[in-house]
């Protein structure tokens, strides 16, 4: 069929526009009190504000340098080492992007041919298989057991083959707010050893677990650090999800390729806010003191819904939490979100949506990085259902 003027063969036929996006629109439209999207309603710290400011006066105005600002990606290596254990060459094996997202892209578009396989863990977040799918390569769905949201590393062996070229995982994991423990990393390790597959591990919400338990980045594991891409967020770390300012850590081999293709996706990132971040990131408490925070938000969120019809389990990292609302309506959990904006005025995300084929569990995802008023006023809201 020849290609008239106008006419556009989809390269995503079956995508329409993210959830994040649509869930938001239709809070603002419908005045509800949006606990869809994940960002804070409350600012970011004005010391930061500030060193932004000073850096756009002193004339910090032009290009950085492509991978990022030196000084900050000296800084994220002795944060990585320091936490994780394994030393990251700066010049060579930290790059800094705009964003989580365009850093899971950028590695996803430098690595997968054609006819590639990629497993992915669903409930999935929304911004994997897209990408995927835009290089040719073929993702290969394995789900999350509930209700502790775990992976089934035995599935994970059956599907393995010399075509998986990528894994890509998630902890803490949104939209669950589940967590992978030293055993799953050690089974992964087990897995992979041997082949050639990337992994992907998407660890944006690092800063953001729960109960004194210890983040499990791939950083603490040699045979994963050698063959990973780990991706962070400043945006979620900083509370400034609007900079899209994230980064990428991986072996000088993987990062050579990264920046292949970053250089011509976004060139460099945003000048004034890495000169702000590679201040503000040397007061360590900055980043080890965001669990605590949040656990504190978590906390008070739930307590204020105990009482309420929806069962949960507290999440265990992220600044989500599920609620299982089985017991309240026996809607369709899109549907259910959709009449909780309309009729009660609060949104979540339903969390079908996260799977290729919707499986619908009556679960909705509400975002905790709230002021306590906020999250006052939506647990009344829940808590009259
Ligand atoms: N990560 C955010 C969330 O899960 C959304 C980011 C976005 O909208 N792209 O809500």
């Amino acid at each position: 069929m020849p290609l008239f003027p106008g006419t556009v063969h989809s390269k995503l036929p079956k995508i329409g526009t993210t959830i994040f996006s649509t869930m938001s629109k239709m809070a603002a439209e419908y005045n509800a009190i949006n606990l869809s999207q994940g960002f804070p309603d409350f600012s970011c710290s004005e010391e930061l504000i500030k060193l932004v400011n000073e850096a756009m006066l002193k004339g910090n105005n032009q290009y950085a340098p492509m991978p990022g600002l030196f000084a900050l990606r000296e800084l994220l290596a002795v944060k990585t080492e320091t936490l994780y254990g394994t030393k990251y060459d700066p010049d060579t094996e930290i790059t800094i992007t705009a964003g989580g997202t365009q850093a899971i892209y950028t590695a996803i578009a430098a690595t997968i041919r054609e006819d590639d396989e990629v497993i992915i863990f669903e409930p999935a977040y929304d911004c994997y298989q897209p990408a995927i799918e835009v290089a040719g390569g073929k993702t290969v769905y394995l789900q999350l057991k509930a209700p502790d949201y775990s992976i089934n590393w035995e599935e994970v062996q059956k599907m393995f083959n010399h075509r998986t070229r990528m894994i890509i995982i998630n902890t803490p994991h949104n939209p669950t707010g589940s967590i992978l423990s030293e055993q799953d990393m050690r089974q992964l390790e087990k897995i992979v050893k041997n082949s050639d597959t990337v992994i992907v591990s998407d660890e944006v919400y690092e800063h953001i677990i729960f109960d004194g338990t210890v983040h499990q980045s791939v950083a603490r594991f040699p045979h994963l650090a050698e063959r990973s891409f780990i991706i962070s967020s400043f945006g979620k770390t900083f509370h400034t999800t609007g900079w899209k300012v994230g980064y990428c850590v991986a072996p000088k081999n993987l990062m050579a390729e990264f920046r292949k293709v970053h250089q011509f996706l976004v060139f460099s990132v945003n000048t004034p806010i890495q000169f702000a971040l590679a201040e503000y990131l040397k007061q360590k408490d900055n980043y080890l003191g965001l669990a605590r925070f949040y656990e504190t938000k978590r906390d008070f969120f739930i307590d204020l819904i105990k009482k309420s019809g929806f069962q949960f389990k507290p999440a265990a990292g992220t600044y989500f939490q599920l609620l299982d609302y089985s017991k309240l309506n026996t809607d369709k959990d899109t549907d259910y979100a959709i009449r909780l904006i309309k009729e009660s005025g609060i949104a979540s995300i339903p969390i079908s949506v996260f799977y290729h084929k919707p499986v619908d569990n009556k679960m909705l995802r509400f975002c905790f990085a709230k002021k306590e008023e906020t999250l006052e006023k939506a647990a009344g809201i829940l808590c009259k259902l």
